[in-house]
């Protein structure tokens, strides 16, 4: 089951959830107050992300004219 970290607004406490990914039940900080928001925490990303498409048409410009 994924764990999500949360955060809350009232106590601006940070606490994570476990819960499945069809839940939409909301979540409540430890002390119990629902005023709660996600925390989207970077994924760390090994390697260099795929270059884009390179520009200048779809084969460098030699079929498209
Ligand atoms: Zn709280």
């Amino acid at each position: 089951m994924p764990a999500y970290d949360y955060r809350c607004r009232t106590c601006d406490a940070p606490f994570e959830v476990r819960r499945s990914l069809t839940d939409d039940a909301p979540a409540l900080c430890p002390a119990g107050h629902d005023d709660v928001g996600r925390v989207f925490t970077p994924v760390a990303v090994g390697g260099s992300a795929a270059p884009a498409a390179p520009a200048g048409g779809c084969c460098g410009g030699g079929c498209c004219g």
